[in-house]
């Protein structure tokens, strides 16, 4: 018998926690504890404890599937990639289109983009970021010149304030959880503002329940009390910013006293005016926030705010300070990075620049390129194959499962099964998959070699611990294989990840000077310009990445979400998740340890709003909005504010997202997951 331990990252969320895999006689059996694991330093929440449970389960996907008179038939893989050649090659690129996923590594980020802007000439490719944190990056890119986090996760245990804005820390990211910690420990006060009592309120100095998608009346407020009280950071303001009177006119509002503010969230004022001191007086504060934040058609707006009260306070380019946006997948970071997105190639480098067009095109020896126009986001592309029909006529779709994770999941539905042509490559047949003209089935994290960009910019690596089950290949390997067969043979002759990284490096300059060398064993944040440089834990701490160097004020006026509740609809409805599942449930509830703790949904109703419905614990209901409607268990807790209710989206048998509205942000294209109206009766 032999064992090995090979050290890799989480597949789980964007805190990038390190694990050995225990690996008997070629097969893993176990998770065990890395104890110089660069961000988690040997420990590990639930999800990534048992982060081995999935992984050679009996329904893995190991052969490529055909759809023949309905009915999936296996097939070789030359006859699936002859198939899928044909077929892409038969549509124009704009009726085309491809998803990228934030679960695979850089190196298969990169070649999805690469894929659809190469083999297939449309511009059209996203991931799923675009339902998590687009906000993030479009919001903070328009402020600070970069949509990242600022600071890193050692960091805001150096923090004398932490103010958790829309963030579960404790259950989302319970790695990123024991900063706050230490910042208690260590004498800081901590803010959550949260409609739901959680673990993470738990924690709180000051907890400030509040309605959903009020959020920029909040940080509006806790602006205009802390400039009446004349605690800005005038030098700050001063030398590092600019627009301040815009932002003034705008917070100073009499719409944004704490009497006015306390009205629209439901925060009494004088908990909105400690918050207030609290930030303002801190020798640092940090600001955490997650999908709270960005899942609002004014996502851009809240993310602007969170960096308007930020500068405000000269919280920036410090240690223990920030705006720290925690990201939801483990991947979604380098996703983003690299270009997996409409408008830019990797690193953001905008793909309507005729300079970086014609940097891409040199690098993959091609003339043209997807004609340099930006395509759709996922969001655009879902309503357009619903509401256009004929319009996007194929689709590849690696490790996603809209059928699960989009608003509105009718109207996806309805939009998937209009196209022509699906390919769907993954590990398991997921409600997605069912919909496919042709399954690849794809290696999981413990099969492949690659790299992950972490919520704080940090870059790390997977190894290789077991081989794939059947026929399943790595997902860099697909690509390449199929890129090949699309015509472009030297555009993906590929012979590792480690290879791809290599072109990465080359053509993204935040990469630049990373190699799979210097990756080990702690990673590396960026930027990263050259091989000497040793990566940026902390951005902007001179100057923001815009031309003139100025961090830029956003005066944003509070707009209520686009469904309120009214006489038919009376209650708001926000969604999310639980510390015990990840997303649609493909990999956790595969892993027994962790479905038996949580192996159906619920929907949380206040105890008075229940008492009105009566409603008593445990009892199915249904829940309806204007979508559909959802028949599920209720849990009755004072652990909820009046007048919200709350639902985790990963369960199949109780589709949050059945319920969910589709309205978009206009400029992020994020969907609005956390506010929308709904009835809740009994059956
Ligand atoms: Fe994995 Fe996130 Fe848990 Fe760390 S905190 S073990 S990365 S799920």
């Amino acid at each position: 018998m032999e064992i090995k331990y090979v050290s890799t990252t989480c597949p789980y969320c964007g805190t990038g926690c390190g694990f050995n895999l225990v690996v008997r006689d070629g097969r893993v059996f176990d998770v065990g504890h890395w104890q110089r694991a660069p961000v988690n330093g040997g420990k590990l929440c639930p999800k990534g404890r048992y982060a081995h449970e999935f992984i050679n389960s009996s329904d893995r996907l190991t052969k490529p599937l055909i759809k023949k008179d309905g009915k999936f038939v296996e097939a070789t893989w030359d006859e699936a990639y002859d198939l899928i050649a044909e077929k892409f090659r038969s549509y124009k690129p704009a009726e085309m289109a491809c998803l990228s996923s934030a679960r695979t590594s850089n190196e298969e980020n990169y070649l999805m983009q690469k894929f659809a802007r190469v083999a297939l000439k449309t511009p059209n490719i996203d991931h799923c970021a675009r339902l998590c944190h687009s906000s993030t990056v479009a919001g903070l890119a328009a402020v600070f010149g970069s949509g990242a986090m600022t600071n890193s996760i050692k960091d805001i245990g150096e923090s004398k304030c932490i103010f958790v804005l829309g963030s579960n820390t404790f259950e989302q990211h319970p790695l990123i959880a024991r900063s706050i910690v230490r910042a208690k420990q260590n004498g800081g006060k901590v803010i959550v503002a949260d409609p739901r009592y959680t673990p993470t309120a738990r924690q709180a100095d000051l907890y400030m329940p509040f309605v959903s998608g009020t959020d920029v009346a909040i940080l509006n407020g806790l602006m205009q009390e802390i400039i009446k009280s004349g605690r800005e950071d005038k030098e700050f303001i001063q030398k590092r910013t600019k627009d301040f009177e815009n932002l003034k006119e705008v917070v100073m509002k009499e719409d944004y006293s704490l009497e006015n503010v306390s009205k629209t969230s439901g925060i009494p004022a004088e908990s909105l005016k400690q918050a207030a001191e609290w930030i303002a007086t801190a020798d640092v504060a940090a600001l955490i926030y997650s999908m709270g934040i960005t899942q609002h058609t004014t996502g851009v707006d809240n993310v602007k705010s969170t960096a308007n009260l930020m500068m405000l306070t000269g919280n920036l380019g410090k240690p223990g300070a920030g705006v720290n946006p925690l990201r939801g997948q483990n991947n979604v970071q380098g996703a983003c990075d690299m270009g997996a997105l409409p408008n830019v190639y990797s690193g953001y480098q905008k793909v309507t620049d005729e300079p970086a067009q014609k940097k891409m095109k040199e690098m993959w020896g091609v003339d043209e390129l997807a004609e340099g126009r930006v395509g759709y986001t996922v969001t655009e592309m879902i309503n357009i194959l619903a509401d256009r029909p004929g319009e996007l006529k194929a689709m590849y779709i690696m490790g996603e499962n809209p059928m699960l994770s989009d608003p509105d999941i009718q109207h996806a539905e309805e939009g998937l099964r209009n196209l022509e042509f699906l390919v769907v490559q993954d590990i398991f047949m997921t409600e997605t998959a069912e919909l496919a003209d042709v399954v690849l089935p794809a290696a999981c994290y413990a099969e492949k070699d690659g790299t992950q960009t972490n919520t704080e910019r940090r870059v790390q690596r997977w190894r290789k611990a077991q081989d794939p089950p059947g026929e399943a290949k790595p997902d860099w390997q697909i690509l390449c294989e199929l890129g090949s067969k699309m015509g472009y043979p030297e555009q993906f002759a590929f012979e590792s990840p480690e290879a791809v990284f290599n072109e990465i490096a080359a053509v993204t300059p935040s990469y630049h000077g990373m190699s799979y060398p210097r990756l080990d064993p702690d990673g590396l944040h960026w930027p990263c310009p050259t091989e000497e440089h040793p990566g940026t834990a902390i951005l902007h701490r001179e100057t923001f990445a815009m031309p003139d160097g100025l961090g830029v004020f956003s005066p944003i006026e509070w707009k209520p979400a686009a469904e309120v509740p009214d006489a038919e609809y009376p209650f708001v409805l926000t969604t999310g998740r639980t510390i015990w599942q990840w997303h649609t449930g493909t990999m956790t509830r595969r892993s027994w340890s962790l479905e038996k703790e949580a192996p159906i949904g619920w929907i949380e109703i206040n105890t008075e709003d229940a008492e009105a419905l009566g409603i008593t614990d445990d009892e199915v209901v249904r829940a309806s909005t204007r979508r559909g409607s959802v028949d599920i268990p209720a849990k009755v807790t004072d652990e909820i504010i009046k007048g919200v209710m709350f639902i985790p989206f990963h369960y199949k048998e109780h589709p949050a997202n059945k319920l969910t509205h589709n309205a978009l942000d206009p400029i992020a294209k994020i969907p609005e997951f956390k506010a929308c109206a709904v009835k809740v009766e009994k059956i």
